[in-house]
């Protein structure tokens, strides 16, 4: 199989250290193996997303020395490629509407701060059906249905990364008590959830391995749960370590002091920052 990856920042803000390292990690590894390496802009968030942002990124993958196959993805051009497999687990009957505020479902489908997961639905709108979709309503996935159409046979991952090395089932347990009813869309104003338009982007761009920081381990099983139900194949995995500041915290993207603009303005070379993310 040939080895595919892919760099999948969201432009909300500058590339940092943290990003530089899963990039030039994922270019290296496709090296490696002489397979390819992709881009693709998660651009879904469209309130955070700014086109300057994609700009500077680009220019700094491109300055780091990294050639990426193909044209960039976009995830804001393919809204539209997501709908047919809202439309299969709506079939299937794991769907539900929700009417549930506005800012919590934004938050809910956005991608992870700091790796953390939205937190689990109470379930207020669980009764629903789909006969009761209102405009305005986002749709949620029904966990514990979605469990049960594999019975005892829960789908897995293997995953290469040195922490979680491995091959994982994903858990029932995991799935209903940290995972939970996750929203995946809203029609009126375009919301997709992050991880289902991410995974589905996996197989459109024939993703073998994803390789990126271990803060989005726990998503994983959500992502592989749904290209199960949906009949996709599921990549192979690679979380790696993060690169954290001197108090021991993740850097992100709002941590501008480590923006990878800031060193190239400052004089640095691209081998500088593979020396300081020890690459
Ligand atoms: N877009 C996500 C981020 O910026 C990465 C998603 C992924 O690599 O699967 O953190």
């Amino acid at each position: 199989m040939t080895f595919r990856t892919r760099f999948a920042p969201s432009p909300t803000g500058p590339l940092h250290l943290g990003h530089a390292y899963s990039a030039i990690l994922a270019h290296d590894m496709a090296v490696a193996a002489g397979g390819d390496f992709l881009l693709r802009m998660e651009d879904t968030d469209m309130q955070r997303s700014k086109p300057e942002w994609e700009a500077l990124i680009l220019e700094d993958l491109a300055w780091l020395g990294l050639a990426w196959k193909g044209p960039v993805l976009r995830q804001s051009d393919r809204l539209e490629s997501y709908e047919p497999a809202l439309d299969d687990l709506r079939r299937m009957g794991l769907l539900y509407p929700c009417s549930c505020s506005r800012k919590d479902i934004r938050a809910a489908a956005a991608a992870p701060q700091e790796g953390a997961m939205p937190d689990v639905y109470p379930g207020t709108c669980k009764h629903r059906d789909m006969a009761s979709w209102r405009p305005g309503d986002a749709l949620r996935l029904h966990m514990d249905r979605a469990l049960t159409v594999f019975g005892d046979d829960l789908p897995g991952f293997s995953e290469t990364g040195t922490k979680h090395a491995g091959y994982h089932r994903v858990s029932a347990d995991h799935a209903l008590s940290r995972i939970g009813d996750v929203v995946l869309f809203r029609k009126d104003d375009g919301i997709i959830a992050y991880f289902l338009a991410s995974a589905l982007d996996d197989v459109a761009q024939d993703i073998s391995h994803v390789v990126r920081g271990e803060d989005l381990f726990d998503f994983t099983p959500i992502q592989v749960l749904l290209l199960s139900l949906l009949g996709l194949p599921v990549p192979a995995y690679h979380h790696h370590g993060l690169i954290r500041d001197g108090n021991g915290r993740r850097l992100a993207k709002r941590d501008d002091a480590r923006a990878i603009s800031l060193f190239r303005a400052d004089g640095k070379t691209p081998q500088d920052i593979r020396s300081m993310i020890g690459l």
